[in-house]
């Protein structure tokens, strides 16, 4: 079908959204968020409904036409930029964004996938419930995105993943066909779990348009405070102090070491830090506050939470796991610690645009907690030892044993590495291996990490992962080029 044909049957698809056919409304969904892979596409078509998703997946999968689904187009990993042919169709979710239901009862919402995270959100806020998923993209990210990315933020320490929170899915099938799994309900053994299959695909198996998801109680308060632990060690032994005291109620436990605060303090316009000199060690923590008696004054016109925050910090500097903590005092510093933490990947963007370095080699990782120091130690040996001049900008959800650990080259060609960058992800990731860690702790596999899934993950499993592909999308539709090689 040449471009004249295919304009002509997408104008009879019948959408209520006009197709967008030029090369000028495609640039915002062709390009990654981070400029590293660049696209192109026969249009982006931006259905109302699950009967014109149906429809367009039917004419896509009689003719052959590629898709790819998108939700905020934020993904980290290429996963969902189209390749260069301009044969594929975009599917952008971005106007099926109602809530189907609210169940304030049941603590449960249904919503289309197209639905941006944080208006979620903002509606179940206003009834005093809670919906934890939460990642510095949330303000453009889509429910059904973070569904296909199965994504983690800042939460899962206490809530788990993506799929932790969903109950149930609807999907069409590469062939058009609607499959209705929306369901609120806990208990459902009915054979094989095909949400779970759908959830973490990055776009691969199918279009999920709807989701259920669980909420949860807001908790009364969220004590947010800033520790400087000076090493790794100290952090994590902190952690077990906190969940000794706090069981269930650590809502996050985020690493901010000292080369994190550099990067944040170059490229944050304002930025407030709360402490004179940068900390080596520093770590972000909520804790949740259910119970009314936590949060009233006592006779001293202090609270109870921050005096028992304070009696365990007072243990922590006796132990010589920290030398300094800030307890933030009000909603407006809260925000602002948050607010450099989320803006992390920005941050980190605009250092590397501002340098003259070609590129930064992005890693995801997930450690034992208890192995990460070790980890850590070892990975920094083989990096410095690898080439002269190498920067590793690392961060991310301790709590979850989860790194975000980058490193910047010293900018000599081809790829400022010295053509040596797959060398070093692959030396990398031997070490993430010998620590029974995985290469991809929330991202995804997308573009990026595909030869990394086919060469860490356990045979039988990529070949059955190869099986279910061609059994669900005979004809290889769905979001060619992408996670599996097939
Ligand atoms: C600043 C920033 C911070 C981030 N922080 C985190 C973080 O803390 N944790 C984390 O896990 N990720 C994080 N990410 C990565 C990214 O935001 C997540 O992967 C997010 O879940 C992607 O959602 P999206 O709507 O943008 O999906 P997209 O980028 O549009 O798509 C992602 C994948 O899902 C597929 N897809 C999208 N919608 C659908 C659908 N309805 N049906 C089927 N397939 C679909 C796409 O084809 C693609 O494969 C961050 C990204 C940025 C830019």
């Amino acid at each position: 079908m040449n471009t004249k044909e295919l304009n002509f049957e997408i104008q009879n698809l019948g959408l209520k959204n006009p197709p967008l056919l030029s090369e000028d409304e495609h640039l915002k969904y062709v390009n990654d968020w981070r400029g590293q892979y660049i696209g192109r596409a026969a249009a982006v078509l931006r259905p109302s409904n699950t009967l014109e998703v149906s429809n367009i997946m039917k004419f896509a999968f009689d003719n052959n036409i590629p898709i790819v689904p998108q939700g905020g187009n934020t993904s980290l990993c290429g996963a969902a930029t189209p390749d260069n042919t301009g044969d594929s169709i975009i599917v952008s979710l971005e106007k099926m964004n109602n809530v189907r239901q609210f169940n304030k009862n049941a603590q449960t919402i249904t919503v289309e996938s197209g639905m941006i995270l944080s208006q979620i959100h903002d509606v179940v806020e206003k009834e005093g419930l809670f919906f934890p998923l939460s990642l510095g993209a949330k303000g453009s990210c889509m429910i059904g995105g973070n569904l296909s990315t199965n994504a983690g933020g800042v939460n899962v320490l206490k809530y788990g993943n993506t799929r932790e929170l969903c109950l149930g899915l609807e999907i069409v099938l590469p062939d058009g066909r609607i499959m209705n799994l929306l369901s609120e309900l806990k208990k459902d053994n009915t054979g094989y779990d095909l949400k779970n299959l759908f959830i973490g695909a990055e776009g691969t198996l199918g279009i999920i348009t709807a989701a259920t998801m669980r909420l949860f109680r807001l908790p009364k308060m969220i004590t947010t405070l800033f520790v400087e632990a000076n090493k790794i060690s100290n952090a994590v032994k902190l952690l077990n102090v906190f969940n000794t005291h706090f069981p269930d109620r650590i809502e996050s436990f985020e690493l901010m070491p000292k080369v994190f605060w550099e990067v944040a303090k170059n490229n944050i316009e304002n930025i407030k830090l709360p402490f004179e000199n940068l900390p080596d060690m520093g770590v972000l923590i909520d804790i949740s506050s259910f119970s009314k008696s936590e949060i009233t004054s006592n006779e001293n016109g202090q609270l109870p939470i921050i005096k028992s925050i304070e009696n365990i910090l007072e243990e922590c500097f006796d132990l010589e796991l920290i030398s300094n903590a800030t307890i933030c005092n009000n909603e407006a510093q809260r925000k602002s610690l948050w607010s450099i933490r989320e803006a992390a990947a920005e941050s980190e963007k605009k250092e590397l645009e501002n340098s003259n370095l070609i590129k930064c080699l992005k890693h995801d990782i997930s450690l034992p907690v208890e192995s990460i120091d070790d980890f850590h130690k070892e990975a920094q040996k083989m990096i410095s030892e690898f080439l002269p001049d190498l920067k590793t900008i690392y961060f991310g959800h301790l709590g979850d044993g989860n790194l975000h650990y980058n490193v910047f080259g010293n900018g000599s060609l081809p790829d400022g590495f010295q053509g040596k960058s797959i060398n070093l992800t692959t030396e990398l990731y031997k070490i993430v291996h010998k620590y029974n860690g995985s290469f991809s702790a929330e991202h995804g596999i997308g573009q990026l990490k595909k030869n990394n899934l086919k060469n860490h993950k356990n045979k039988t499993a990529y070949s059955l992962m190869t099986i279910i592909k061609k059994q669900l999308d005979p004809k290889g539709i769905m979001n060619p080029g992408k996670v599996l090689f097939y």
